[in-house]
């Protein structure tokens, strides 16, 4: 069975007193986290350790970084490696987000380089795609998350691939409050699970959580994660509320 996933981007916000908030906040709610669900907590660097130190007994919670570097050490000033999360015992990176790729102007090829650093060093990657409104205009979405998918992941093999995460998001809904419907993150999804399946068998696909994500929140959740190929969500604005992401988190399947 593959994973559940109930990720939330905390992005660039908090302060540390904040973060210790929302993460004891998360502890107190006690919500049931079933054996195929995972609960992540993509924290910015600074709250890494604490995050780990605090979620370490608490079953079913993971922490993730929001970045990483391709290189594992050198002369690369204000870039963290790999290997620096690994040594701190951080379980997955946002790879690829959209606010990465258009305001740091990352591409498939060096995304395809933080996949691999990621794997060498047992960090799970979520892989991010999703489509810019022009391109959702144009309907050609189909073509354009296909080419993410296939620069970013397709040198892989089929074990690398087996219980991968990647992350839908178009980028029309991000922070926008604007949600795609549940209809429509189902259809691109399965177009996604679709074109694994071409390259990795349909195992394989089958093994692969697949997210949603723009402007989930606690009342659209558990429509959107109840289609059959959306396995949980990637949660921005509404992660930063105790309250809110702990009912998105009850909506996974
Ligand atoms: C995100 O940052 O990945 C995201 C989906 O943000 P929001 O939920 O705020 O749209």
């Amino acid at each position: 069975m593959r994973k559940q996933i109930a990720a939330a981007n905390w992005k660039m916000n908090c302060t540390v007193q904040q973060a210790n908030e929302l993460i004891d906040g998360l502890i107190n709610a006690k919500i049931k986290i079933g054996p195929e669900q995972e609960v992540v907590l993509a924290v910015p660097f600074p709250y890494l350790i604490l995050a780990k130190e605090k979620l370490k007994k608490i079953p079913g919670f993971k922490v993730a970084a929001q970045n990483c570097y391709t290189q594992p050490s050198g002369a690369f000033t204000g870039e963290v490696s790999a290997i620096m999360l690994q040594s701190i015992g951080v379980d997955f990176v946002i790879i690829g987000h959209s606010e990465r790729r258009e305001i740091f102007g990352e591409q498939n090829k060096m995304l395809s380089e933080k996949v691999n650093t990621c794997l060498g060093h047992g960090i799970k990657p979520i892989y991010c795609c999703g489509e810019p409104l022009q391109i959702r205009e144009s309907e050609t979405q189909n073509e354009y998350v296909s080419a993410q998918i296939k620069e970013g992941l397709f040198h892989l093999n089929n074990s690398q691939m087996e219980n991968f995460v990647i992350a839908y998001e178009p980028i029309w809904a991000i922070g926008t409050g604007k949600t795609a419907t549940a209809d429509q993150a189902q259809e691109m999804q399965a177009h996604i699970r679709h074109i694994l399946a071409q390259k990795y068998g349909s195992l394989v696909a089958a093994s692969i959580s697949i997210l949603y994500g723009g402007s989930v929140k606690a009342g659209n959740a558990k429509e959107i994660f109840g289609k059959p190929d959306v396995d949980g969500g990637l949660v921005g604005g509404a992660s930063l509320n105790v309250l809110e992401f702990s009912a998105i988190i009850k909506g996974l399947k």
